[in-house]
């Protein structure tokens, strides 16, 4: 019987990359010289694609595949991946939820009190000889205050565990109360920026959540609030969150991920309350290597049994 052929739509790991050669009938997209003449001649001899959050699948891919059948995906947010589209046409999609959740969940609390105690710029200010000359200013308190979650799922649900620890008071926006969550729910976003001290953004990115914080949610957070996002970059105005840092109507911003990532607002860059991070929430050794072996679990799920395991 030939071998499932599956399309690996850009590079990850070395050790992914190899690994993924060794088991499977595997082809790497991208070392192709002429992408749509190759997709032209071969597209109808794969059944599975291989992909990232970062490398997506997006339908014109789909629409060069006919016979594709599933999706399988690093990482957990599915936004790049044209996952109605895919379901439509009966294709099974997979990411790789949960493996990740206790760093993703870390990383936000650090940003948080990275932000709040101002750690990045505070280590700028000794390493730069200011301490020499004086005391760095005061910042803010971590425990003990408001948390608001905007998507309490797998991932907002590990950062409140992290926070009660901390003695926060929390409650959470989805677009639904969770029946199995004892926190409190806020059907107003605004309302919960309004009560938050800190607002920690956990929802998917996509069309749905496009800034979703937009400068009135940022007023309502107000002069001393502090927004993290660990979700998606679009979830955020950009633009007006970097206004509402420069005038002051914001308190500060810890980040891990931007509207036009690797590309980061310069301005941001001198504030000493914002944190910025290079969309790091994964990646630990250990993590990295779960959902590594999460993909890998759902393409031989797929390939033996019909089933990928883990739907977005
Ligand atoms: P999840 O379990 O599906 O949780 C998402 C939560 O967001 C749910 O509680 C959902 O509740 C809520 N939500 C969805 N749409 C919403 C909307 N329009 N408004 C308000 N709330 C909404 O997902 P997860 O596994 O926790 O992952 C969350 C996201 O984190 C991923 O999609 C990904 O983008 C991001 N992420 C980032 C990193 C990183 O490296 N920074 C790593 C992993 C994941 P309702 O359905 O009731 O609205």
């Amino acid at each position: 019987m030939s071998k499932t052929r599956i399309l690996q739509v850009g590079p990850l790991t070395e050790r992914f990359n190899q690994r993924i050669a060794r088991e499977h009938d595997v082809t790497p997209l991208w070392q192709q010289a002429d992408i749509p003449a190759f997709l032209a001649e071969q597209g109808a001899s794969f059944e599975v694609v291989a992909t990232s959050a970062r490398a997506g699948c997006k339908v014109e891919l789909i629409d060069a595949l006919p016979n594709l059948k599933a999706i399988c995906s690093f990482g957990v947010g599915a936004d790049s991946i044209a996952v109605a589209e895919a379901r439509q046409r009966g294709i099974q999609v997979s990411v790789t939820p949960d493996v990740l959740n206790d760093c993703v969940a870390d990383l936000a609390i650090g940003l948080l009190i990275d932000t709040a105690r101002q750690l990045p710029a505070s280590d700028r200010f000794l390493r730069e000889g200011k301490w020499l000359s004086g005391n760095y200013p005061l910042t803010r308190k971590v425990s003990g205050k408001n948390l608001g979650i905007v998507g309490l799922g797998r991932i907002g649900k590990d950062i409140a565990k992290r926070a009660a620890g901390f003695d926060m008071s929390i409650r959470y926006h989805n677009r639904r109360q969770d029946p199995e969550s004892a926190y409190g729910y806020e059907a107003d976003l605004l309302a919960l920026a309004r009560w938050a001290d800190f607002l920690v953004l956990a929802c998917p990115g996509g069309p749905a959540t496009r800034h979703l914080i937009d400068a009135e949610v940022l007023a309502a957070l107000g002069p001393q609030g502090i927004v993290v996002n660990i979700s998606r970059g679009t979830v955020i105005d950009e633009a007006a969150l970097v206004a509402a840092l420069q005038s002051g109507a914001l308190g500060g911003a810890g980040l891990d991920v931007f509207e036009a990532e690797p590309k980061v607002p310069e301005a941001l860059f001198a504030m000493p309350n914002v944190a910025l991070m290079p969309h790091i929430g994964s990646a630990t050794e250990e993590t990295r290597l779960a959902m590594e072996n999460l993909v890998f679990d759902n393409i031989r799920a797929f390939i033996d049994n019909g089933e990928v395991l883990t739907p977005p």
